[in-house]
């Protein structure tokens, strides 16, 4: 991928029936002391986005200032986007997975009493979903409902939000590269970027509320605290920037989950849930309409949501290159 500018190149290979690797490519000093980190495709299906904007920026690659490298990495669940899902080859959410010092296991009580809803026993079929999610809304009020659904969850391992029994293989892989590029820097910045959560063209960056105000002067009025009560977030266990923090022990990290907005929530966890019907109670073959709904959903095939994610993902690199 980035044969254009002169780069590193790591290949990790993903244990697999097919090639499917993860690729990163590192451009300025080896052991430089700050560092930018940019992800992509933690979540499968939702990587288009983020394989753009970095294909994008190897035609039109920043000068990097002193002491500084950047880091791309590209798609670090390929076997999600390769068949089109969220979560990898185990049923699991990569951004649930990486626990430090905590069981894989437990559930939001109401995530409980939530699964027969979430997760029919069936393959995908019309059972009045927007009805039943209306009227969950209405009952037990966004905010709260949301945290329960998508928080993450270690008891239902076809179920939504899946976090998995253990830390996955690439997380393992891709932790061994960040402790080995990382352990000289003394800042770095990582961006992972995402789909599917905001309204739809529309960039949010989520962030640690610890760099909060330092972030939100630094880079954009879009910056949001991941711990907000209000607003499209929501906690998480297990997400991808405790295993960030983890590879660089000696730096200062700010660590920013870009979301670019699709379609409002019932709509993407009805996109999901249909598809995760027919992983495990249909035939999973990729070319069936939850699978193209589940593309469109999270990359919409509309001009201008390309056009803001390519403008917004450019300007996010080139902001944080002089932060
Ligand atoms: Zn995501």
């Amino acid at each position: 991928m980035a044969s254009r500018v002169s780069g590193r190149i790591e290949i990790i290979p993903i244990s697999s029936e097919q090639d499917l690797t993860i690729d990163i490519a590192s451009f300025g000093p080896e052991n430089a002391r700050r560092i930018l980190l940019h992800s992509s495709g933690l979540h499968g299906v939702e990587g288009f986005a983020g394989s753009a904007i970095q294909l994008q920026l190897l035609d039109n690659f920043p000068a990097l200032p002193p002491d500084t490298a950047l880091i791309l990495v590209h798609i670090l669940n390929p076997y999600g986007m390769a068949w089109l899902r969220r979560v990898n080859a185990g049923n699991v959410d990569l951004n649930r997975n990486f626990l430090i010092g905590e069981e894989h296991s437990g559930a939001p009580q109401a995530y409980a009493e939530l699964d027969s809803f979430l997760n029919p026993r069936t393959p995908p079929s019309r059972d009045f979903y927007f009805l039943k999610s209306a009227w969950l809304i209405f009952r037990r009020g966004m905010p709260a409902l949301k945290q329960a659904v998508v928080g993450g969850q270690y008891e239902y391992p076809r179920g939504l939000f899946f976090g998995g029994r253990k830390v996955e293989e690439e997380l393992e892989k891709y932790g061994a590269f960040l402790r080995r590029s990382l352990s000289s820097a003394e800042y770095v910045i990582a961006m992972d970027v995402h789909t599917g959560l905001g309204k739809f063209g529309e960039e949010t960056l989520l962030v640690e509320s610890g760099n909060y105000e330092t972030l939100r002067k630094g880079l954009s009025s879009r910056v949001v605290p991941l711990e907000a009560e209000s607003g499209p977030a929501y906690r998480i266990r297990g997400g991808l920037q405790n295993l960030v923090f983890q590879g660089a022990p000696h730096a200062k990290v700010h660590f920013i989950g870009e979301e670019f907005g699709t379609y409002p929530a019932a709509k993407v966890l009805h996109a999901l849930r249909e598809e995760n019907r027919w992983h495990h109670y249909g035939d999973a073959a990729k070319d069936h309409a939850v699978k193209r709904t589940l593309k469109d959903t999270f990359c919409p095939p509309s001009e201008s949501w390309r056009r803001s994610v390519l403008e917004r993902g450019a300007e996010l690199i080139h902001r944080a290159i002089r932060l």
